[in-house]
């Protein structure tokens, strides 16, 4: 049983990296973006109101956000636990998961963060606008996200730091190197009793 977050700026690479530690670890990945494009693809309700936001780089109104985890998070797949990517992005959406979480008397095991430095950030989200497409991977909307990660995210990982809980992991490599180092990191820290 793992309940698990990975946290990292846009073009860290925790996308890939929650996959990859997801089948590792037996739980699913839960992407909120992911989640959300494809709301946005099936054009439903919730979609059409989150693209205003995803466009502009901007974050989905915590309402909307939060209703859609609760209700992933009730799925029959998370028996086993889960790793959420993506959320919680700010400190509001910390406090609507710890509250899910508490009324199943439930709790995190660790977060993982994905430390990587802003000019590799910036090169990476611009290679995969080239090969993806995705809207909002264009050079303004990129600085918008990076600019909210560093004033709604980084205050998460800092109070998730406070419970002792951050696991924190070298973010530059190749895709499996990372996720070895990322693996192994994570085994030591949740085989160690607190
Ligand atoms: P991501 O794939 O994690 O980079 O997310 C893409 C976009 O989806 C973000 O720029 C936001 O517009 C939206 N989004 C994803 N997760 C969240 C969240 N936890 N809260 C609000 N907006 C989110």
């Amino acid at each position: 049983m793992t309940r698990m977050i990975i946290i990292g700026a846009p073009g860290s690479g925790k996308g890939t990296q929650a996959e990859y530690l997801a089948a590792h670890f037996g739980i699913p990945a839960i992407s909120t973006g992911e989640l959300f494009r494809t709301h946005v693809r099936e054009q439903t309700e919730l979609g059409v109101e989150a693209s205003r936001f995803m466009d502009r780089g901007e974050l989905v109104p915590d309402r909307l956000t939060d209703a859609m985890v609760a209700r992933r998070l009730d799925g029959d797949d998370v028996g086993n636990g889960f790793l959420l990517d993506g959320y919680p992005r700010n400190l509001a959406q910390l406090a609507a998961l710890d509250a899910l979480l508490a009324d199943d008397g439930k709790q995190l095991d660790a977060v993982v963060r994905l430390d990587l430095d802003e000019g590799e950030l910036v090169r990476r989200l611009l290679q995969r606008a080239s090969e993806q497409g995705r809207s909002d991977d264009t050079e303004e909307v990129i600085r918008r996200r990076l600019e909210l990660y560093q004033e709604e995210t980084l205050p998460v990982v800092t109070a998730y730091a406070e419970r002792g809980i951050v696991v924190d992991v070298d973010g530059g490599g190749d895709r499996a190197v990372i996720t070895e180092r990322a693996i192994a990191a994570l085994g030591s820290f949740l085989e160690t009793p607190r």
